[in-house]
């Protein structure tokens, strides 16, 4: 019984995950920046909903904290919270080194040598190279190293020409390119400048972001590529409203000598310049929208205390409240808030062999992502803070069954076995004893009898 058991499981595991073979072994990884989760039920996405109902969804993406783009960017190709990875802010200021990494002034080694991205892990032991059509750090030499090819990070070239040079790089057979990112900067310019409630704003630039979905699926469609490489697409953050009757002005509470910010809102980096306390304290009575803590007491959900970069005071605005020393507000949304807020997440979706057709999932974590593509690209992932249960239900070689359903599934087969057995033992009792063959034979003498 025992055995058949067995062979009855191992038949249900091997349909459920069906060989992928060398298809699954080549990845396009493309951000969206602040495209919130929510975007894909409010606004009409035909050529993104056609990817999904092709693919997996996970409806909301939990981002790492602080939900700003340099640092989730980064967490989303290491597996790391962002204290381990060391990108903690799109501002950061490192005191034993004394050096300032801004957006405009990132490319030092220094900054991002804290962590392995999955390019320059693909490169080392991967069947194939990496490329880079924008990423943050893709044009860095990360542990020596950079994607064999790569664009210096521009804003003024075009999606169409990011695509169509990531296609020339895929269609490459020597060497090959096995893993690909692809970045692009909006929903979030238009989010910051117009708030993500602006429905007729947004649906613009949403529709626009569509129909870059829809030139990628074409140009791989005509490359040849379509139905061989894997393609996820998520992105960073979301996007809050914000607005000038929600402002946090530092200069009210305390004096500009007493401190440098290092990040602004809406998670502000303080630097104390004279006693720590005395600045918390000011701090702490400014302004009851804004979380004070200092750096030993930020909670432990946010993974973010474990890294020098981290200044000694850190301020968190509530949802859609900005923090500014003096300045009047230039842009009506916002991210970087409490990952927690449903407002912060992005989606992610993927298609290609790698992946179920037609599967969604409520939620997985940012961290989870790099875990996803080492498997996929059977890369030995550096540590990290993924968990593989989390995506496996996304994977086509994966057996995607709860506790509760493989137990369902146990007693199931116990039952069919059971009757099964039953009906035999019925059977085998309903047939006649066998006995041995005998003739009837007829006597002379009985006939005589007769007669007489
Ligand atoms: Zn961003």
């Amino acid at each position: 019984m025992n055995l058949f058991l067995m062979l009855l499981l191992s038949g249900i595991v091997a349909c459920g995950a069906h060989s992928t073979g060398d298809l699954a072994s080549r990845l396009l990884l493309v951000s969206f920046d602040g495209f919130r989760a929510d975007y894909l039920d409010t606004y009409k996405l035909p050529y993104l909903q056609e990817f999904i109902e092709d693919g997996v969804l996970v409806k909301q993406v939990t981002n790492a904290f602080i939900t700003k783009t340099f640092p989730n960017h980064y967490t989303i190709v290491t597996g790391l919270y962002e204290e381990s990875h060391g990108i903690v802010a799109n501002d950061m200021y490192d005191a034993d080194a004394k050096k300032k990494f801004s957006q405009f002034n990132d490319s030092d080694p220094f900054w991002w040598n804290e962590a392995v991205p999955i390019w320059v892990t693909n490169q080392q032991q991967g069947n194939g190279v990496s490329a880079a059509a924008m990423w943050p750090g893709t044009d860095v030499k990360i542990n020596d190293t950079t994607p064999r090819f790569f664009m210096k990070y521009n804003f003024s070239v075009t999606f169409e020409e990011r695509v169509e040079k990531t296609v020339v790089w895929l269609n490459s057979s020597n060497p090959v390119v096995s893993f690909a990112t692809l970045y692009w900067e909006e929903p979030d310019a238009s989010g910051h400048k117009y708030g993500p409630d602006d429905t007729e704003n947004m649906r613009k630039v949403l529709e626009e972001v569509d129909n870059h979905v829809g030139f990628l699926m074409k140009k791989l469609k005509a490359s040849g590529l379509w139905d061989s490489i894997n393609v996820i697409i998520t992105s960073d953050h979301g996007m809050a409203s914000c607005s000038a009757q929600k402002l946090i002005v530092l200069d009210d509470c305390i004096g500009r000598n007493n401190y440098t910010l290092i990040d602004k809102s809406p998670v502000a980096a303080v630097l104390p310049r004279q006693n720590k306390r005395d600045v918390y304290n000011l701090l702490k009575k400014c302004n009851s929208h804004m979380k004070v803590y200092l750096k030993e007491e930020i909670p432990d959900r946010f993974h973010y205390r474990h890294n020098k970069r981290i200044q000694p005071i850190i301020l968190v605005a509530d949802e859609g409240w900005t923090i500014v020393q003096n300045e009047s507000l230039s842009k009506l949304g916002d991210h970087g808030y409490d990952n927690a807020l449903q407002s912060m997440h992005p989606f992610l979706a993927a298609r290609g062999p790698a992946f179920h057709r037609g599967y969604k999932q409520n939620t997985m974590n940012n961290v989870d992502i790099y875990p996803m593509m080492c498997h996929i690209l059977r890369l030995t992932p550096q540590p990290h803070n993924g968990t593989f249960s989390n995506f496996k239900c996304l994977l086509a070689d994966q057996w995607c069954k709860s506790l509760p359903e493989v137990i369902g599934i146990v007693i199931g087969a116990f039952i069919v076995l059971t009757t099964f057995t039953c009906i035999i033992i019925i059977l085998k009792n309903k047939v006649p004893p066998s006995r041995p063959f005998s003739r009837l034979q007829l006597q002379y003498d009985d006939d005589h009898l007769l007669i007489g």
